[in-house]
């Protein structure tokens, strides 16, 4: 069922990569369990090729794996492929050793997921690829920060733990005008609520632990790429040798067939509770880029379709103590990291300095809001508030 991409994305996402072929005369693909791959006869070793859809070698993934990574092309307009990992994070290291070198410059914005830090702090370094980190504010600016050797732009908007927008289509412009390549970590809104090829990305990152899995038990990555990159990407991936098991594909496969109407859900939940914080004293600041008091809305009201399912909020004071006793007063909130499942989440976020946004340590809460009554969420937020 490679399908009309005139259907709407909730009856794509339904639809996409249940190839008959695939899934023979049951609805979801089933798990192919495979390292050999048979051969007719030794004529047809000469004539296969490792790939999507092309039976070779486990390395290359079955129906399984195929399906899954089909649906999340098609999902994707203007997409040529993509590829999949054992987590967004590796998703994210193949994506930038795809593009990069020894002796290139990478810029990397500065609200960035941590582990992506990390990677450009050592390994990349280490491999002799300098990274400068930029404001989330830079739009088409980012031109001015380009040097002969800048390769590559990585951009993640909203950023980890304080959600700053970035004008996504103004970089990539700058960027292309400049034959440099941009990669997205598109996590926080997927291609449902941010479509990122139509944006001008290159390669768009997910961690499918997130909303693809939808029920905190899977590690899963994918890097999605146009016609240009999709075959280094390809490449990349093979001689690295990743691989997903096929297990891990079928869950994520069941995942995405619910993630519409579980991001839709999840989504009005996590602004209703926004907004009650916004309006509590013991609150200064809800950092959630769908508030129309948040720096950079209107890059929000302009490019996204609708709210993901985490935000931060800064309390009153920073007080380490009382940061803590909320944190451990609440009854629905599990602690924990990781985000995008079916249930609630806090945790206490420090993240490094950013620009133009003041907290002190200990001030940071981060929220992610699940499936629960959203009645019974914002109940136990007023008790733990009443506690700490
Ligand atoms: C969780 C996360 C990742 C990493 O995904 P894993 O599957 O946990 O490796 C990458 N980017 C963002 C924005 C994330 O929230």
């Amino acid at each position: 069922m490679s399908d009309d991409p005139a259907y709407r994305p909730d009856t794509r996402i339904v639809r996409a990569g249940r190839r008959p072929e695939w899934a023979q005369r049951v609805v979801n693909p089933p798990v192919w369990r495979a390292s050999t791959i048979l051969f007719d006869d030794v004529a047809a070793i000469d004539e296969a090729k490792a790939g999507h859809g092309k039976f070779y070698y486990g390395l290359h993934g079955t129906p399984t794996q195929w399906s899954l990574a089909e649906a999340l092309t098609e999902l994707e307009p203007g997409a040529a492929g993509t590829m999949l990992y054992s987590s967004g994070l590796s998703a994210i290291s193949t994506a930038l050793l795809t593009v990069l070198a020894p002796g290139d410059d990478v810029l990397i914005v500065e609200s960035a997921y941590g582990p992506t830090r990390r990677l450009a702090d050592g390994f990349l370094k280490k491999m002799g690829i300098a990274t400068r980190y930029y404001a989330p504010g830079v739009g088409a600016g980012i031109a001015q920060l380009f040097l002969p050797q800048t390769r590559a732009v990585l951009i993640e908007s909203p950023g980890s733990q304080t959600f700053e927008l970035q004008d996504v289509p103004a970089i990539c412009a700058a960027a292309r005008a400049a034959g440099i390549a941009t990669i997205l970590d598109n996590t926080w809104a997927s291609p449902l609520l941010f479509p990122a090829m139509a944006a001008g990305v290159d390669i768009s990152v997910l961690a499918c632990s997130k909303y693809v899995g939808g029920h905190s038990d899977l590690m899963l990555g994918s890097a999605t790429a146009n016609a240009e990159w999709f075959p280094r990407l390809e490449r990349t991936t093979f001689d690295i040798g990743h691989n997903v098991s096929p297990d891990d594909a079928w869950l994520g496969a069941r995942g995405l067939r619910t993630m519409a109407v579980r991001l839709k859900a999840q989504g009005a939940a996590t602004l209703e509770v926004a907004d009650w914080l916004a309006n509590r004293p013991e609150v200064s600041n809800v950092l959630h880029p769908a508030r129309p008091d948040f720096p950079g809305h209107a890059i929000y009201a302009r490019d996204f379709k609708g709210s993901g399912t985490v935000f931060s909020f800064a309390l009153a004071t920073a007080d380490v103590a009382r940061r803590t006793r909320f944190i451990e007063a609440l009854q629905l909130f599990g602690i924990g990291w990781s985000w995008g499942g079916y249930e609630s989440l806090v945790t206490p976020v420090d993240p490094g300095a950013r620009t133009g946004l003041p907290w002190a340590p200990g001030q940071l809460v981060r929220l992610q809001i699940g499936l629960e009554d959203v009645r019974d969420l914002i109940a136990d937020l007023a008790q733990a508030l009443d506690t700490a």
